[in-house]
Protein backbone atom coordinates (compact mmCIF):
# COMPACT_ATOMS: atom_id res chain seq x y z
CA UNK A 1 0.00 0.00 0.00
CA UNK A 2 1.39 3.33 -0.99
CA UNK A 3 2.31 5.26 1.94
CA UNK A 4 1.39 9.09 2.52
CA UNK A 5 4.52 10.97 2.80
CA UNK A 6 3.88 13.48 5.46
CA UNK A 7 7.84 14.84 6.10
CA UNK A 8 6.91 18.59 5.45
CA UNK A 9 8.60 20.27 1.98
CA UNK A 10 11.87 22.54 2.85
CA UNK A 11 10.21 25.97 2.83
CA UNK A 12 12.11 28.33 1.40
CA UNK A 13 14.72 30.23 2.99
CA UNK A 14 16.98 33.19 3.59
CA UNK A 15 19.71 32.95 6.07
CA UNK A 16 20.98 36.82 6.52
CA UNK A 17 24.53 37.18 7.97
CA UNK A 18 26.94 40.03 8.36
CA UNK A 19 29.72 40.46 10.71
CA UNK A 20 28.90 43.33 14.17
CA UNK A 21 27.61 46.16 13.30
CA UNK A 22 27.26 45.82 9.69
CA UNK A 23 23.67 46.41 9.71
CA UNK A 24 21.83 42.90 9.95
CA UNK A 25 18.97 44.01 11.99
CA UNK A 26 18.45 47.43 10.20
CA UNK A 27 18.13 44.87 7.08
CA UNK A 28 15.89 42.45 8.45
CA UNK A 29 13.42 44.98 9.62
CA UNK A 30 13.36 46.12 5.54
CA UNK A 31 12.18 43.03 5.18
CA UNK A 32 9.73 42.10 8.08
CA UNK A 33 8.37 45.03 6.44
CA UNK A 34 7.77 43.69 3.47
CA UNK A 35 6.28 40.67 4.52
CA UNK A 36 9.06 38.17 5.42
CA UNK A 37 8.74 35.91 8.16
CA UNK A 38 12.29 36.91 10.57
CA UNK A 39 13.38 35.24 13.00
CA UNK A 40 16.79 36.32 14.84
CA UNK A 41 18.57 33.73 16.04
CA UNK A 42 20.04 36.23 18.46
CA UNK A 43 16.78 37.34 19.99
CA UNK A 44 16.41 33.45 20.65
CA UNK A 45 19.35 33.19 22.23
CA UNK A 46 18.74 36.02 24.49
CA UNK A 47 15.38 35.08 25.61
CA UNK A 48 16.97 31.61 26.30
CA UNK A 49 19.00 33.42 29.85
CA UNK A 50 16.87 35.73 30.67
CA UNK A 51 15.89 34.86 34.35
CA UNK A 52 14.11 32.18 34.55
CA UNK A 53 15.27 31.08 30.96
CA UNK A 54 15.24 27.69 29.35
CA UNK A 55 18.91 27.92 29.51
CA UNK A 56 19.08 29.25 32.91
CA UNK A 57 19.70 25.95 34.94
CA UNK A 58 22.26 24.22 32.99
CA UNK A 59 24.26 27.40 32.49
CA UNK A 60 24.28 27.55 36.42
CA UNK A 61 24.92 23.81 36.82
CA UNK A 62 28.13 23.92 34.31
CA UNK A 63 29.37 27.52 35.33
CA UNK A 64 28.33 28.58 39.21
CA UNK A 65 26.29 31.21 40.02
CA UNK A 66 28.83 33.85 40.01
CA UNK A 67 27.91 34.37 36.01
CA UNK A 68 24.10 35.07 36.67
CA UNK A 69 23.25 38.80 37.97
CA UNK A 70 21.44 39.45 41.02
CA UNK A 71 18.07 38.47 39.47
CA UNK A 72 18.84 35.16 37.83
CA UNK A 73 19.39 35.94 34.03
CA UNK A 74 22.89 35.06 32.38
CA UNK A 75 25.36 37.96 32.94
CA UNK A 76 25.94 37.95 29.49
CA UNK A 77 29.37 40.69 29.71
CA UNK A 78 30.94 38.80 32.05
CA UNK A 79 30.50 35.32 30.56
CA UNK A 80 31.25 36.78 27.43
CA UNK A 81 34.59 37.78 29.17
CA UNK A 82 35.22 34.70 30.19
CA UNK A 83 34.48 32.48 27.45
CA UNK A 84 36.96 35.26 25.36
CA UNK A 85 40.01 33.66 27.08
CA UNK A 86 38.63 29.89 27.55
CA UNK A 87 38.06 27.96 24.47
CA UNK A 88 36.91 24.90 26.56
CA UNK A 89 34.41 26.97 28.51
CA UNK A 90 33.19 28.49 25.22
CA UNK A 91 32.39 25.17 23.83
CA UNK A 92 30.46 24.30 27.01
CA UNK A 93 27.89 27.17 27.15
CA UNK A 94 27.61 26.36 22.95
CA UNK A 95 26.46 22.80 24.03
CA UNK A 96 24.11 24.35 25.98
CA UNK A 97 22.80 26.85 24.13
CA UNK A 98 23.50 25.25 20.86
CA UNK A 99 20.44 22.53 20.47
CA UNK A 100 18.50 24.95 22.36
CA UNK A 101 18.66 27.94 19.92
CA UNK A 102 18.41 25.30 17.34
CA UNK A 103 14.90 23.81 18.83
CA UNK A 104 13.65 27.42 19.31
CA UNK A 105 14.33 28.68 15.73
CA UNK A 106 12.17 25.19 14.70
CA UNK A 107 9.40 25.74 16.72
CA UNK A 108 9.30 29.55 15.54
CA UNK A 109 9.81 28.73 11.99
CA UNK A 110 7.08 26.29 12.41
CA UNK A 111 4.38 29.04 13.53
CA UNK A 112 5.46 31.31 10.78
CA UNK A 113 3.05 32.79 8.49
CA UNK A 114 4.92 35.22 5.91
CA UNK A 115 6.28 34.91 2.25
CA UNK A 116 9.15 33.32 3.09
CA UNK A 117 11.53 32.80 6.36
CA UNK A 118 14.71 34.85 6.66
CA UNK A 119 16.73 33.60 9.55
CA UNK A 120 19.38 35.99 11.03
CA UNK A 121 21.98 34.19 12.01
CA UNK A 122 25.73 36.75 13.18
CA UNK A 123 27.65 33.06 12.25
CA UNK A 124 25.81 31.41 9.96
CA UNK A 125 29.44 31.52 7.67
CA UNK A 126 31.32 29.91 10.81
CA UNK A 127 29.00 27.72 12.10
CA UNK A 128 28.65 25.37 8.79
CA UNK A 129 25.54 23.35 9.42
CA UNK A 130 23.31 26.65 8.83
CA UNK A 131 24.54 27.02 5.05
CA UNK A 132 22.92 23.77 4.44
CA UNK A 133 19.52 24.34 5.97
CA UNK A 134 18.96 27.73 4.36
CA UNK A 135 18.25 27.85 0.40
CA UNK A 136 19.62 31.23 0.00
CA UNK A 137 22.27 33.20 1.98
CA UNK A 138 22.22 37.06 2.26
CA UNK A 139 25.53 38.94 3.44
CA UNK A 140 24.64 42.46 4.86
CA UNK A 141 28.20 44.01 3.80
CA UNK A 142 30.26 47.48 4.82
CA UNK A 143 33.26 48.26 5.78
CA UNK A 144 35.39 47.39 8.78
CA UNK A 145 36.31 50.84 10.13
CA UNK A 146 32.25 51.30 9.75
CA UNK A 147 31.14 48.54 11.53
CA UNK A 148 33.83 49.60 14.59
CA UNK A 149 32.55 52.95 14.09
CA UNK A 150 28.95 51.83 14.42
CA UNK A 151 29.36 50.18 17.16
CA UNK A 152 31.18 52.15 19.34
CA UNK A 153 28.22 54.53 18.97
CA UNK A 154 25.44 52.12 20.02
CA UNK A 155 27.57 50.60 22.82
CA UNK A 156 29.76 51.28 25.56
CA UNK A 157 32.55 49.09 23.27
CA UNK A 158 36.15 50.25 22.91
CA UNK A 159 37.45 50.39 19.48
CA UNK A 160 40.03 47.46 20.72
CA UNK A 161 36.96 45.28 22.08
CA UNK A 162 34.74 45.94 18.97
CA UNK A 163 38.01 44.58 16.78
CA UNK A 164 38.79 41.55 19.07
CA UNK A 165 34.61 40.29 18.79
CA UNK A 166 35.34 41.01 14.76
CA UNK A 167 38.82 38.96 15.17
CA UNK A 168 36.24 35.80 16.18
CA UNK A 169 34.63 36.59 13.47
CA UNK A 170 35.44 35.55 9.80
CA UNK A 171 37.05 38.08 7.17
CA UNK A 172 34.83 40.51 5.41
CA UNK A 173 36.55 38.65 1.95
CA UNK A 174 35.64 35.33 3.29
CA UNK A 175 31.87 35.92 4.30
CA UNK A 176 31.09 37.71 1.04
CA UNK A 177 32.62 34.29 -0.64
CA UNK A 178 30.00 32.73 1.00
CA UNK A 179 27.20 35.23 -0.43
CA UNK A 180 24.53 34.59 -3.02
CA UNK A 181 23.22 37.59 -2.31
CA UNK A 182 24.74 40.81 -0.90
CA UNK A 183 22.87 43.97 0.66
CA UNK A 184 26.00 46.75 0.38
CA UNK A 185 25.03 49.14 4.19
CA UNK A 186 28.25 52.02 3.66
CA UNK A 187 26.30 54.90 2.98
CA UNK A 188 22.64 56.46 4.00
CA UNK A 189 20.09 54.06 5.70
CA UNK A 190 18.12 55.09 2.48
CA UNK A 191 20.10 53.25 -0.12
CA UNK A 192 19.29 50.09 1.51
CA UNK A 193 15.62 50.49 0.58
CA UNK A 194 16.15 49.36 -3.41
CA UNK A 195 18.24 46.73 -2.51
CA UNK A 196 15.97 44.99 -0.01
CA UNK A 197 12.88 45.99 -2.74
CA UNK A 198 14.63 43.47 -5.65
CA UNK A 199 16.01 40.75 -2.82
CA UNK A 200 12.37 40.38 -1.60
CA UNK A 201 10.67 40.52 -5.16
CA UNK A 202 13.26 37.91 -5.85
CA UNK A 203 12.74 35.81 -2.90
CA UNK A 204 9.05 35.88 -2.76
CA UNK A 205 8.92 34.41 -6.88
CA UNK A 206 11.38 32.00 -5.57
CA UNK A 207 9.02 30.87 -2.61
CA UNK A 208 6.32 31.11 -4.61
CA UNK A 209 8.14 28.67 -7.27
P1 LIG B 1 23.99 44.38 13.42
O1 LIG B 1 22.60 43.83 13.68
O2 LIG B 1 24.65 43.79 12.20
O3 LIG B 1 24.92 44.36 14.60
P2 LIG B 1 22.62 46.95 13.34
O4 LIG B 1 21.55 46.86 12.28
O5 LIG B 1 22.19 46.83 14.77
O6 LIG B 1 23.81 45.93 13.02
O7 LIG B 1 23.39 48.30 13.08
C1 LIG B 1 24.44 48.70 13.97
C2 LIG B 1 24.24 50.17 14.36
O8 LIG B 1 24.50 50.98 13.23
C3 LIG B 1 22.82 50.48 14.79
O9 LIG B 1 22.87 51.43 15.81
C4 LIG B 1 22.18 51.04 13.53
O10 LIG B 1 21.13 51.93 13.81
C5 LIG B 1 23.34 51.72 12.85
N1 LIG B 1 23.29 51.69 11.38
C6 LIG B 1 23.03 50.61 10.60
N2 LIG B 1 23.08 50.94 9.29
C7 LIG B 1 23.38 52.27 9.24
C8 LIG B 1 23.58 53.21 8.16
N3 LIG B 1 23.47 52.87 6.87
N4 LIG B 1 23.86 54.49 8.50
C9 LIG B 1 23.96 54.85 9.79
N5 LIG B 1 23.80 54.02 10.86
C10 LIG B 1 23.51 52.74 10.58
Amino acid sequence: MARVDTTPLKPFSVGLTGGIGSGKTTVADLFAARGASVIDTDHIAHQLTVAGGPAIAAILARFGDRFLTPDGALDRARMREYVFADPAAKASLEAILHPLIRVETERAAAQAGGAYLLFVVPLLVESGSWRERVSRVLVVDCPEQLQVERVMQRSALSDAQVRAIMATQVRREQRLAAADDVVVNDGEPAALVPQVDRLHALYSRLAAA
